[in-house]
């Protein structure tokens, strides 16, 4: 049972994910396991229940079949070869006859009668010798929570596209193809039990502009669909029930904000220089086409960061080569002449791919240029959309998750071999496109001269370069405070990429976080990047920065902080540095 909470204002305290203040009624997104509820049953109501349960599993063999048709469209028969395993868990007549029987005979209700048969199977099947066996319970629970939600008439994630009033959302996680499906009209704001700053979902939440926090412990449980709820993305909290005190002290914040904003929208049509001249590139980090119109009115110059991935996470089938070229040639085209950098797919860690086999460690997995290379037949029809695209403009392509000369050779090879394609079928593409490879995981800094003299240009992942430095999950919000970008481990990575970069004539950008985050652009300046990416709602803010920054002192911070050993004090003088030339900036938000 759900104990009562007290009346009156909560706050729950958390992660700030994306700024802004969103107040409006919850919706709890159900995830995890629910209650089973636990009840008998009168005679005459058996034969109804029993229908019910039946209905519960014709809705659940029409899901998992959409999910089936999706993954096979996405990944090929193969991937989709796991849901028959599913589906035959609905149809075993073993267990079916039992649970029929409980409810029948011992007028049990349906959810009970089911939840406790498939727990029954599946401990057995957890205790067998035979690995595959093993793997059969998995499978068992996974389609039980289908059924389960089916009869307990759960909310899911699906009712986030269908909503007719504005909420803010509140559930234990949000996943990032969950934002994706997000009605941004009506998620005001979201708030979550777990997550950290550099996930996926704060990533969309931030270029969404929705107001967002995450790590907020058991909230979840304890707020209700229908409590009224503030969602302060600048301070990391979610208070429910909010005094009327509490709203007019938003409302102030907020007003500050908008003042901020069209103070901000000013610089638009400014170059991004610093005040001794260096001119920077300020580009947009965007996941579809439709973010362009964005790109645009932040004022940035192209697109540092094309997450492609999130054509296949936004869309019920994977796009076939005419889709992906439609949809890079209409960014590409767009933005022209500035240039785009269309990276390939980084399917896996946290971007789940329903299908996808969900690795142990997903970051450590099956991601990125490692399922590409894998599957050269997806890989192939990428590349060859990109370079179509690339006739249209200034098209950049760009590798994620390299960690070695191989790979990189090894993508090298298939997108030459797709150049030698299009020419034979007279198709026209751009034979002088840049290609590029994200320095994201350490051995790949360690490395970069030897990466170097085979691309023209290197895009820092601070997110993954972070996690993987630190042995931090971007994802956990027990460790999201050592998630620091300025560990000096991280920065020296920084520093090597860059001095590899510069000997052998290939240029560097950066589209991590850390590359639109006020407090810590200074010290990226200072090391001597090129380009900086990040999501175009904090383009405005970061240009401003830079336009008060002489790069002389940027450096001076930069080489000072080098010398320091602890990320936090390498933030705080970070900070102080940008505070003192745009305190405007940081004032806002309190
Ligand atoms: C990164 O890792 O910093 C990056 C930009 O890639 P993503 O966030 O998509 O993993
Ligand atoms: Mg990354």
């Amino acid at each position: 049972m759900q104990e009562r909470e007290p009346a009156g204002e909560r706050t729950f305290r958390g992660i700030a994910l994306a700024g802004g203040v969103a107040h409006a009624r919850v919706l709890r997104i159900s995830q995890g396991a629910p209650e089973i509820p636990q009840h008998t049953l009168d005679e005459s109501q058996t034969e109804a229940e029993l229908e019910r349960f039946q209905a519960a599993l014709v809705a659940t063999r029409h899901q998992i079949q959409e999910v089936q048709r999706r993954v096979t469209a996405a990944m090929g028969a193969q991937e989709a070869g796991i849901f028959e395993a599913h589906l035959l868990v609905l149809e075993d007549v073993a267990l079916l006859s039992q649970v029929k029987a409980l409810i029948r005979d011992q007028h049990r209700n349906a959810e009970f009668a089911f939840h406790q048969v498939v727990n029954r199977y599946a401990s057995a099947l957890d205790a067998a010798e035979d690995e595959y066996l093993r793997e059969r319970a998995a499978d068992l629970r996974d389609v039980s929570s289908r059924v389960l939600n089916q009869l307990l008439g759960l909310s899911s994630e699906s009712e986030l596209s269908r909503l007719r009033e504005p909420v803010v959302v509140v559930a234990h996680d949000i996943t990032p193809s969950m934002t994706a499906m997000i009605d941004r009209t009506k998620v005001l704001g979201f708030a979550t039990d777990v997550g950290g700053k550099t996930s996926h979902t704060a990533i969309m939440a931030r270029k969404l502009r929705i107001p967002a926090v995450a790590g907020l412990g058991d909230a979840s449980r304890r707020v209700q669909t229908g409590d009224y709820a503030l969602v302060d993305g600048h301070g990391g909290v979610l208070v429910v029930h909010p005094t009327d005190a509490t709203l007019f002290q938003y409302g102030q914040i907020r007003e500050r904000h908008a003042a901020l904003e069209q103070r901000l929208a000013d610089l638009r049509d400014q170059a991004a220089v610093t005040l001794d001249g260096t001119r920077l590139i300020l580009a947009s980090n965007i996941e579809e086409p439709a973010d362009v119109a964005a790109v645009r009115a932040s004022g940035s110059e192209g697109v540092g960061l094309f997450r492609t991935e999130f054509l296949w996470l936004n869309h019920a089938e994977a796009p076939d080569e005419e889709q992906q070229y439609q949809a890079y040639r209409t960014v590409v085209t767009a933005c022209a002449p500035a240039p785009v950098v269309i990276r390939t797919l980084d399917l896996g860690g946290d971007k789940a791919f329903p299908g996808l086999p969900v690795d142990a460690n997903p970051f450590l997995g099956w991601r990125a240029i490692r399922i590409s290379l894998s599957r050269p037949d997806l890989f192939r029809t990428q590349l060859r959309a990109i370079l179509r695209a690339s006739a249209h403009g200034c098209a950049k392509l760009m590798y994620p998750m390299i960690s070695s000369v191989e790979e990189l050779l090894a993508a090298n090879r298939l997108l030459e071999s797709c150049r030698n394609e299009l020419r034979a079928e007279g198709i026209a593409f751009d034979p002088t496109m840049e290609v590029g490879a994200m320095i994201e995981i350490p051995s790949a800094a360690l490395i970069a001269g030897a990466l170097a003299p085979h691309v023209q240009f290197f895009s820092l992942g601070t997110n993954d370069l972070t996690q993987y430095t630190l042995a931090v999950d971007r994802m956990n919000e027990r460790v999201a405070h050592l998630h620091a970008p300025t560990h000096p481990a991280v920065l020296r990575l920084i520093q090597m990429t860059v001095a590899a970069a510069r000997e052998r004539g290939a240029w560097v950008g950066v589209c991590g976080e850390m590359a639109g985050d006020p407090a810590a652009l200074p010290l990226l300046v200072g090391l001597g990047v090129d380009e900086l990416s990040a999501t175009p709602a904090v383009i405005p803010a970061a240009k401003f920065l830079l336009r008060r920054m002489r790069t002389s002192e940027a450096r001076e911070l930069a080489e000072r902080a080098l010398k320091m050993a602890s990320a936090d004090e390498i933030q705080k003088l970070s900070q102080e540095f940008a505070r003192s030339i745009a305190p405007e900036l940081f004032d806002a938000a309190s």
